[in-house]
């Protein structure tokens, strides 16, 4: 491609709402565009950039027996209302009504849509298992739009559902998805960590982020080096206890006369109120599925607890922090529960609706007489749904799992793998007949990747204060000739004859033929982040150009053949 006739506009100046290095120089290079806040556009060299990244999530899910498909962004209410998600996924999700007042929404993720396809399609366990995914224009009103496409409202995604007759062959499915992360995210040329996760939104019972490392990340995560512990900040709080089922008691409701101070639930539960406290906060619903307020729950922990330092560390909304203050707090130590804010503290209901993994029968209940329950346990009792970020565990601290010191990094959150189980099929009726004709639920994994984000991440690891640095694999070109005087008839000559030889060789290049400076053409270079550059200038007339990598100083004086063969 000659630069001369390429729809490319860099940009000299910094534009005022980028604050990070991916947003910037992607700006400036030209190969985004803002529409609106959160919402962006590809011009030809960031559009060729982002589909190699595709490519590469290609090439590693069908090694991994993923089928492509391509299913519509927009989704009918009425999946949703079968999952539950309608109600419960909160204002990220973006609904619309088409002419005749029916609800749909455009899809934040895909698993009622995954669901529904195989639930109609497959009906023998001979048709399983099944690994389907897709490349596609997400959408989630995030409520905080920013860094370009890092946190975007529409971006893309690669989502992969995997479909499996047992947990056991889950398992295998959930493996081969990591492996092929890996290798994908490899292949972007990253820095990044598998970290253990939270299971969100989305439910479930087991899953890793992928976390590229970058100072600007807005993920957190903690990793010991001594035994391989890494995980989520909010994961490694929990991870010194794994749930057994074994130790479940049943069920039962308590009766509690009066709970109106911590101390009251302490008494009737026979606690020690002397042990510390840490402390989680969650957010509770209403029957229609609306955030009607907070609930704070307490669970054990060794750490000395102080409470206002705890609740800056929560983002407690300040309502909360009164109900704190006052030690009105209606859970303690070992309860999921407690008052709901701001409404009061008698209209409040059992909310158990957030996963404390590791802990086991809970009390759950609210600051109202006989509103109790023992021995609640997550999974068996109630799923998660929201759970507030907990950045508890601090560098320094002690490894959950054996006890050295923790080390903490920031992160970009590029992908992350689920194992749903029988999440969806359970509540959508996705079954397969097994070989006694009986129907069995289909046990389900999903596994997103953030294709945009991950550009992003990629020029955030790679680029120096002069513009972006290409890896060679995600490169929009691999090589760029610069001719340095277009009007000198050798150097245009020896510029065209090298582009040429590139071109059937098949190797991505650009040809700078633009009339402008020299200085702005090695500028704008330097910014595009072209692997290799060629440039051709006064030497030309001894058969001499000039060869530098991006990613080193060094200029090195060759012969133009020579220089086609690197080149190639
Ligand atoms: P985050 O924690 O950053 O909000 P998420 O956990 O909500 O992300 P997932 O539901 O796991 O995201 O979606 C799969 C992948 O999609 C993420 O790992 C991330 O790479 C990407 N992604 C999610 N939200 C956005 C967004 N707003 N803009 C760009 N990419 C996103
Ligand atoms: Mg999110
Ligand atoms: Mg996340
Ligand atoms: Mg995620």
């Amino acid at each position: 491609m000659k630069l001369s006739k390429m729809h490319v506009k860099t940009l000299r100046e910094v534009p005022n709402e980028a604050e990070i290095a991916s947003h910037i120089l992607l700006l400036r290079a030209g190969m985004i565009k803002k529409l609106v806040s959160g919402v962006y556009g590809f011009m030809p060299l960031g559009w060729r950039s982002l589909r190699k990244i595709e490519e590469i999530i290609r090439q590693e899910m069908d090694a991994k027996g993923g089928q492509e498909i391509l299913m519509s962004a927009v989704q009918p209410a009425e999946l949703w209302m079968e999952s539950g998600r309608w109600s419960k996924y909160g204002p990220e999700l973006w609904r619309l009504k088409d002419r005749n007042g029916r609800d749909f929404c455009l899809g934040p993720t895909h698993e009622e849509i995954f669901t529904d396809v195989v639930r109609n399609d497959v009906s023998s366990h001979r048709q399983l298992p099944l690994n389907l995914y897709q490349i596609q224009t997400k959408y989630r009103d995030e409520a905080r739009p920013r860094f370009g496409l890092m946190r975007s409202r529409e971006f893309i995604m690669k989502d992969a559902y995997s479909f499996d007759k047992s947990y056991e062959d889950l398992d295998k499915s959930y493996q081969d998805m990591y492996d092929a992360y890996g290798e994908i995210f490899t292949r972007c040329g990253l820095t990044f960590r598998p970290v253990e996760a939270d299971t969100g939104a989305i439910g479930g019972s087991n899953s890793h982020e992928f976390t590229a490392l970058s100072e600007v990340g807005e993920s957190e995560i903690a990793y010991c080096e001594s035994c391989h512990m890494a995980a989520t900040t909010e994961k490694a709080l929990c991870a010194d206890a794994v749930p057994s089922t074994e130790a479940q008691l049943p069920m039962e409701e308590v009766h509690t006369p009066n709970t109106k101070t911590i101390e009251d639930v302490a008494n009737f539960l026979g606690l020690d109120q002397k042990q510390t406290l840490k402390a989680l906060l969650f957010v509770t619903y209403d029957d229609e599925g609306e955030e009607n307020g907070y609930v704070a729950a307490f669970i054990r922990g060794d750490r000395e607890l102080n409470l206002i330092k705890l609740v800056n560390a929560l983002n407690i909304p300040e309502h909360a922090i009164a109900f704190a203050d006052e030690n009105k707090m209606a859970a303690a130590t070992d309860c999921v529960g407690g008052f709901t804010g701001p409404i009061g503290l008698h209209d409040c209901k059992i909310v158990v609706d957030s996963e404390i993994p590791g802990l086991k029968n809970l009390c759950a209940g609210a600051c109202k007489t006989d509103y109790h329950l023992k021995n609640v346990n997550y999974g068996r009792d109630y799923q998660a749904d929201i759970v507030a970020d907990i950045k508890l565990l601090q560098a320094g601290d002690p490894c959950p799992v054996c006890g050295a010191a923790v080390k903490h990094a920031r992160g970009i959150e590029v992908g992350q793998v689920f194992k749903l189980g029988t999440k969806y099929s359970e509540a959508m009726g996705a079954y397969y007949k097994d070989e006694n004709q009986q129907d069995q639920l289909i046990v389900m994994g999903c596994y997103g990747i953030g294709v945009t984000r991950t550009l992003a991440a990629i020029v955030e690891q790679h680029h120096d204060e002069n513009g972006i640095i290409w890896p060679m694999s995600v490169a929009p070109y691999q090589v760029v000739i610069t001719l340095v005087n277009p009007e000198d008839e050798i150097q245009a000559e020896v510029a065209e004859h090298i582009y040429q030889q590139l071109l059937q060789a098949r190797v991505e290049v650009l040809l700078d033929d633009r009339k402008e400076r020299p200085g702005v053409k090695f500028k704008d270079a330097d910014l595009l982040g072209i692997p290799v550059r060629v440039t051709v200038g006064r030497g030309a007339a001894q058969g001499q150009v000039e060869y530098k990598l991006r990613r080193e100083s060094e200029k090195e004086e060759i012969s133009t053949e020579e220089a086609i063969a690197r080149a190639i």
